[in-house]
């Protein structure tokens, strides 16, 4: 499923061919891709738009859109398992998993191509709807080690299902959330709650790297579904330490990967780098509970 890296990488690739393009013309194959709303709402909302920025929020891709130079809505792309776009010139053959297209005003034809048929792109007037419980962007500046500290301290869940949760962490999914922690030899069914700020430093520092080499890699194809707009795999699944490398040796210190299941999704540890401890460092007892024992 395409996380950060993918899903920015969607977005730089498409927008030199995105912006500036005006949409004259809808064809809706399969009409849940809108997200709830109907073809001719759909079509009344962008024939006729300008495209004048894209971007991603979390795993969202957004498409501003102005028209008679005025703010006019945004379209919001979520790939899912396998959605992918493309900008083609007539004569493009999308295929028959072709879910939505749209045409621009140079020629071109945005495709949004989806065999597993989750993506979505509906057309949103307000953003807030959508983003409003939406947690911290990893890459940005106000993401630092402090702060993921205290979110981590705040939520005491363990670290896997916390950093998949796209309220605290936005961005991130199973991939690099194995990868970020095994960088940072941290045990995902570890407590959030009991992790120190260097180990914080060390986790900030590893999902700040890994999704940035990542990005530079145009994301990681390990299946057939992720292609960039150019219809090619990405890079960096060559640079998995442990996402699917099962039994293959840490690059570490040579013991075999381990997978096992946490909440349905598969896990990757070293079992040498990242020990499970169930807190990594003791907690100091309530006022209450030494009431409680000096009674
Ligand atoms: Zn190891």
């Amino acid at each position: 499923m395409p996380e950060l890296p993918e899903v920015e990488t969607v977005a730089r690739l498409l927008a030199p061919r995105a912006i500036g393009r005006t949409i004259l013309g809808v064809e809706v194959h399969w009409e849940r891709t809108l997200g709830g709303s109907s073809a001719r709402d759909f079509k009344r909302a962008v024939i006729g738009a300008k495209i004048v920025a894209l971007h991603r929020r979390a795993k969202y891709l957004i498409f501003d859109l102005r028209r008679d130079e005025r703010p006019a809505g945004h379209l919001v792309g979520h790939l899912r398992m396998s959605g992918r776009m493309h900008i083609e010139r007539a004569g493009f053959e999308p295929g028959i998993h072709a879910r939505l297209a749209l045409a621009l005003d140079d020629g071109t034809i945005f495709h949004f191509i989806d065999v597993r048929k989750f993506g979505r792109i509906s057309f949103e007037a307000d953003l807030q709807r959508v983003f409003r419980r939406l947690g911290d962007e990893p890459l940005e500046k106000s993401f630092t080690a402090e702060r993921l500290h205290a979110l981590l301290l705040s939520r005491k869940r363990r670290l896997k299902p916390l950093l998949l949760d796209q309220s605290v962490v936005a961005g991130l999914g199973n991939i690099y959330v194995d990868e970020s922690l095994h960088r940072a030899r941290l045990h995902p069914l570890s407590n959030s709650g009991s992790v120190d700020l260097s180990a914080a430093r060390r986790l900030h520092a590893a999902v700040q790297k890994i999704l940035r080499a990542a990005i530079d890699g145009e994301g990681s194809s390990f299946d057939t579904f992720y292609r960039t707009p150019e219809g090619k795999p990405g890079r960096f699944q060559a640079r998995f330490r442990v996402y699917g490398r099962e039994g293959k040796p840490c690059g570490r210190c040579k013991s075999p990967i381990v997978k096992f299941t946490v909440g349905q999704r598969g896990t990757h540890v070293c079992p040498t780098c990242q020990p499970y401890r169930a807190t990594l460092k003791p907690r100091r007892r309530s006022a209450r509970a030494k009431a409680r024992r000096a009674r």
